[in-house]
């Protein structure tokens, strides 16, 4: 079947995040869960997808500290960049706050969380 009308766009996910709600995609093929959203199933290809909110919490199962951060992020730096397996088994990647570097430890819970930002939404990861 092909979807004619994306069903979440980066807006109403955005929005959705916003009111504390994770919003994600379900694969109706699969049974895959992701967030944020894509285009297509991120394990199987399939656009036979709909909305459903998701679990925010997950552990942390890799991260980086970056020194050398991208052009207008100078001021930031050091940062922790990490990857995060949801509880329903989906991988999130966002800003790792409120932790020191030396502190960051794999396996570590964290909930999602954000910050505004003029070009958008910044996942952020909170220790829990
Ligand atoms: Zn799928």
């Amino acid at each position: 079947m092909v979807v004619s009308v994306y069903p979440l766009t980066y807006e109403k996910w955005a929005e959705a995040l916003k009111q504390g709600k994770l919003l994600g995609l379900k694969c109706k093929s699969c049974g895959a869960v992701f967030s944020p959203p894509s285009m297509l199933c991120r394990e199987c290809d399939s656009e036979d997808v709909e909305v459903t909110e998701v679990k925010d919490k997950g552990v942390i199962d890799t991260y980086t500290v970056i020194h050398v951060a991208p052009l207008g992020y100078e001021k930031e730096a050091p940062y922790i960049v990490a990857r995060a397996k949801m509880e329903e088994g989906f991988i999130m990647v966002g800003r790792l706050i409120d932790v020191a570097p030396e502190k960051v430890a794999i396996g570590s819970k964290i909930k999602v969380s954000f910050i505004e930002r003029q070009n958008g939404l910044m996942i952020t990861f909170k220790p829990v």
